[in-house]
């Protein structure tokens, strides 16, 4: 075990580019020696526009791209990768992102594994701002597991061969597109259908005469009336639909509270649960939970929400936004812990900038890069 250890710390040590030589018989304290330095943190961002291989749209809004800010953490010449990704609903775009960044000063931080002391600082910065929050907490969980030389499903303690199938979102669209969109979704074992207009049961009855694989529904909100809500899940679970997300609007507490009573099918909270103290508001109106980096400030409280989701013993998705394959790829080391995986964020883009976890044979595939697990291409 004492090898081990310091077998670790060594490594450790390479990575941070340390030329300390390891003296088999001290056990050296791995977590001081940023300490005792005087190397800071450096936070650099700049602007990118997402653009989407289709139009893409739900119940509320359509749209071609989405906005996104990219984040670089540097430390003694380690860089670690972060993302905000912006759709226009949730209210936060680049200039608001970049103004929250501009506030930030890493360099009074010179331990960059008090993760816990730097992002609650940040958290306190502002209200809301989950985005631009998630952008220094995936760059700043990068770092660390790269300085580490460890990928954080190893620092987290989980199997990444289990690591679940993800879906792959179809969103509202005529006939003749979502049948061609379903047709190029052929190598996925599940996919999520956008629903919430009244064109509802053509939606699904069009993917069904393309596959008939298993399928999650999202209405985004977008059904009225708990009566109406409750007879779709009927329906939709004839038709092989395994749990929906947010039937209703997010404040509806206790109609959601009797859909979920009554339902056949999971109901999960999406709009509805956006942060760790949600959870404990939401519970008893819903069977479980969607953790999204983007509406939880990153790693570091999705990692708290699944702890206390898994307490409550309600169920957990861990979902995206359309994202780059940074993003989606630090939600990955997550998943092995979740029961469902909706991560196709960077598939539904053109203008990928990372390679990380990828989908083969439909289920998610995380690399074995430390960190968050990418790298620019
Ligand atoms: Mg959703």
């Amino acid at each position: 075990m004492k090898t081990n250890r310091r077998s670790f710390f060594a490594k450790s040590l390479l990575a941070l580019g340390t030329t300390i030589v390891v003296q088999p018989a001290k056990a050296l304290p791995l977590f001081n020696i940023n300490t005792k330095t005087n190397k800071k943190l450096k936070l650099t961002y700049k602007p990118y526009t997402l653009e989407l291989q289709h139009t893409f749209t739900v119940a509320t809004m359509s749209r071609t791209t989405t906005p996104a800010v990219l984040t670089e953490i540097e430390y003694d010449g380690v860089v670690g990768y972060g993302e905000a990704s912006m759709p226009p609903y949730l209210g936060e775009s680049q200039e608001s992102v970049m103004a929250f960044l501009k506030r930030i000063d890493l360099s009074k931080y010179d331990n960059p594994f008090d993760l816990e002391t730097i992002l609650a600082d940040i958290d306190l910065l502002a209200f809301h701002n989950t985005s631009a929050k998630a952008s220094i907490d995936i760059a700043l969980h990068d770092l660390v597991g790269k300085l580490m030389g460890q990928p954080w499903y190893n620092i987290w303690g989980f199997d990444k061969n289990k690591a679940p199938i993800t879906t792959f979102t179809i969103g509202i669209d005529k006939a003749d597109v979502v049948r061609e969109k379903t047709k190029e979704a052929a190598g996925f074992k599940i996919l999520k259908v956008k629903l919430g207009k009244e064109n509802d049961k053509e939606m699904i009855e069009t993917i069904r005469s393309v596959t008939d694989v298993p399928l999650t529904a999202d209405p985004n909100q977008g059904w009225k009336d708990k009566f109406y809500a409750l007879d779709m899940i009927h329906w939709l679970k004839d038709k092989g639909v395994q749990y929906i997300e947010q039937p209703m609007a997010k404040e509806k507490y206790d109609d959601h509270a009797w859909l979920t009573e009554r339902s056949p099918l999971p109901i999960l909270a999406d709009e509805s649960c956006q942060r760790l103290n949600d959870i404990s508001k939401i519970k008893g109106a819903y069977n479980g939970i969607v953790i999204k980096l983007m509406k939880c400030t990153g790693m570091r409280e999705a990692h708290k929400m699944l702890t206390l989701a898994k307490a409550y013993n309600m169920k957990v998705l861990i979902g995206c936004m359309t994202e780059t394959s940074c993003a989606i790829s630090a939600a990955s080391h997550l998943s092995p812990m979740c029961d469902w995986a909706d991560l196709d964020g960077m598939l539904l883009i053109k203008n990928d900038l990372f390679r990380g976890t990828t989908v083969v044979d439909g289920k998610l595939t995380l690399s074995d890069l430390p960190g968050i697990g990418v790298k620019k291409v």
